[in-house]
């Protein structure tokens, strides 16, 4: 299993933020913003490149619980939704998380 299906598993802690039958959001560890929360698929997909027709719905989800995640987070200013793919972009977890990012105001650089 990997690190994040244990999390979803309650075989590693994690500081839970939301949780329903398909996803699964946690504070992330080591924090790079005020606010850093990983939202991530029960299912385990690999990354951004292994999503397909027969996958991709559960994104759709888990975008309409990154806005409910963001209004109870208060983070009207903004924020804004990451997720890593391959070895270029440093993806460290090989289970699909979407990171949100808020609670300071972001610099225009963005890679
Ligand atoms: P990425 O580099 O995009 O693959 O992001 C992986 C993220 O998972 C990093 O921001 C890590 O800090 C975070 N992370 C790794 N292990 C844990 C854990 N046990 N609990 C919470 N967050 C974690
Ligand atoms: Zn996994």
């Amino acid at each position: 299993m990997c690190i994040f299906c244990k999390i979803i598993a309650g075989e590693i802690p994690s500081t839970k933020v939301y949780e329903d039958e398909t996803v699964f959001a946690f504070r992330d560890i080591n924090p790079q913003a005020p606010t850093h929360i990983l939202v991530i698929p029960k299912s385990h997909i690999a990354s951004v490149a292994e999503l397909t027709a027969e996958n991709s719905a559960v994104v759709a989800h888990i975008f309409e619980v990154i806005a409910k995640i963001a209004e109870e987070e208060g983070l009207a200013g903004g924020y804004r939704v990451v997720s890593n793919c391959g070895p270029d972009a440093r993806q460290s977890v090989q289970h699909l998380h979407f990171h949100i990012l808020g609670g300071k105001e972001m610099t225009e650089q963005m890679a």
